[in-house]
């Protein structure tokens, strides 16, 4: 069974470039057809088929992508295996496959 996981986009800061829809081999995400406050069409997973692969975390230039996989320890919880922050400055990644 495909290891299942989901990603979540900070809407408000997205700039709509792409890049993460690009770089998902599942074609799990896409533009929102809605804008947000700065006047952006943002990411948003439209596919439940998110494998956890963290791509789209690492080529985000903003860094607002957080990736989650389910936890084969704790049943139906989701834990964060990657949260890529401050990439214009001090790059701060964090990935957690101890799963694998
Ligand atoms: S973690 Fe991988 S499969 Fe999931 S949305 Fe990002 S790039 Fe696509
Ligand atoms: S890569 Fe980041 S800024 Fe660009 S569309 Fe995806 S979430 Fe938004």
């Amino acid at each position: 069974m495909a290891i299942k996981g989901a990603v979540q986009v900070e809407i408000e800061t997205c700039k709509g470039c792409e890049l993460c829809i690009e770089a998902c081999p599942q074609d799990t995400l896409a533009l929102s057809k809605d804008i947000n406050k700065s006047g952006y069409h943002y990411a948003v997973q439209i596919h439940d088929n998110c494998t956890g692969c963290t791509n789209c975390a690492l080529v985000c230039p903003e860094a607002i992508i957080t990736v989650y996989r389910q936890s084969k320890k704790k049943k139906g919880e989701r834990e964060e295996v990657a949260r890529i922050s401050n990439v214009r400055n001090n790059v701060s990644i964090s990935i957690n496959d101890n799963d694998n």
